[in-house]
């Protein structure tokens, strides 16, 4: 039974059913922490296996196989070795709850058995997720309450708060046209301004087509760019294959991470052949009902916060948060094409699908203000 005083939002996992795919293995591949109050039992049992790290705090962790691949325990056909003492991290995915001003659980949708239906209800787990950690989610939520209470009174001082409400509903209203290009150009544009923006009623005047798909394509190659291919974004293809891309010097690199740590060079990708295409038929519905999910989402308003926080409150929230919806619809559209044109597919249902896979847990793991439990 959940505490009815706990301001908490399960909507995201309403309706959703979910099976784990096992041979998968993308969840693995994130180097859990081991809470404090696990940490013992790996001491005991495998010392050698975990390891320290200093960022972004000081943790401990599990080992990677040959310090950059999969998690050290994960077996043969891709079998948790430690099923009955996974730690927490492992146990909630793939549900992520955020606090900030409430307590809400998110479900990310780059895990392949979420999309598919599946014998667990998404609304029933996410609920036992909340009361087994309960008393950990009132302590950490009266903390992001304080940053948020702070962040709101830096907003009002500068004069540029909205109830976030407010933006999600001018938001909502207008999803059908995030699906065309003019339409996202014409928002960014307005949300660049220093005048506060309204939401507008359709695209702006003629736009440079090929100077929009020249900017989407350098802001697609950002968001894949790492230090080396290992912390570079993975995406797990319907095959199961670990497909790693990584963006250096304006090109893309492509390679597949095997299950002992190994990679195999897949080839380079020049991205100028990557056409920026938009969704068609049921992928449009896909893509739409995305975008309803990320603007429901705390996380996705807290990444808002997190941009006017750390450009000095020189920006309106309203700008700040526009202007995010309109650019996350563009890089992940410039994902989707990406994973289009390696398998020859078009942004119909299934393409939308893919895309959605390969770009959801990057966007979940966006800096926000509030923190992930
Ligand atoms: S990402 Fe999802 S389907 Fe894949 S192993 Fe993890 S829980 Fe299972
Ligand atoms: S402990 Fe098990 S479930 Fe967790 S990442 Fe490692 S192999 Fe996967």
């Amino acid at each position: 039974m959940l505490p009815s005083d706990l301001d908490l939002d399960l909507s995201e996992l309403e309706g959703r059913r979910f099976t784990c795919d096992p041979s998968c293995g993308l969840c693995c591949l994130c180097q859990p922490e081991v809470l404090p109050h696990e940490e013992e039992w790996f001491r005991r049992n495998h010392p050698q296996r975990i390891i320290v790290k200093k960022r972004p705090h000081r943790h401990i962790a599990l080992a990677l196989k040959g310090g950059q691949g999969s998690c050290t325990f994960l077996g043969p056909s891709r079998r948790c070795e430690i099923y009955g003492h996974r730690p927490h991290y492992c146990r909630q995915f793939p549900f992520h709850v955020h606090l900030g001003k409430r307590v809400q659980v998110e479900l990310d949708l780059s895990c392949r058995g979420v999309w598919f239906g599946g014998t667990e209800d998404a609304l029933v787990e996410g609920g036992r997720l909340v009361h087994e950690n309960i008393d950990a989610i009132r302590k950490t939520l009266a903390e992001t309450r304080e940053v948020y209470r702070e962040f709101e009174a830096n907003c009002h001082d500068a004069g540029i708060y909205r109830p976030e409400e407010a933006l999600r509903r001018e938001v909502g209203r207008r999803l059908d046209m995030f699906a065309e290009l003019p339409y996202l150009a014409h928002v960014l544009d307005l949300s660049a301004e220093d005048e506060e923006m309204g939401m507008p009623d359709g695209p702006g005047g003629p736009i440079d087509a090929a100077e929009l798909r020249r900017s989407v394509m350098e802001m697609g190659l950002e968001s894949l760019a790492a230090e080396d291919v290992f912390s570079a974004p993975v995406y797990c293809d319907p095959k199961c294959r670990w497909n790693m891309f990584l963006a250096k010097d304006g090109g893309l690199k492509w390679a597949i991470l095997n299950d002992d740590g190994t990679l195999d060079a897949v080839g380079d990708i020049d991205p100028n052949k990557i056409k920026l295409l938009t969704p068609e038929g049921e992928g449009r519905e896909v893509f739409i009902s995305y975008l309803r999910t990320l603007n429901r989402r705390d996380s996705m308003m807290g990444y808002a916060a997190y941009l006017v926080d750390d450009y000095g409150y020189e920006d309106y929230l309203s700008n700040t948060y526009y202007g995010v919806m309109a650019t996350t619809a563009l890089d992940l559209l410039w994902r989707a094409s990406l994973i289009a044109y390696l398998h020859g597919g078009r942004l119909d249902r299934a393409g939308m699908i893919e895309g959605i896979i390969s770009y959801d847990m990057d966007r979940l793991d966006a800096p926000t203000i509030g923190a992930f439990l």
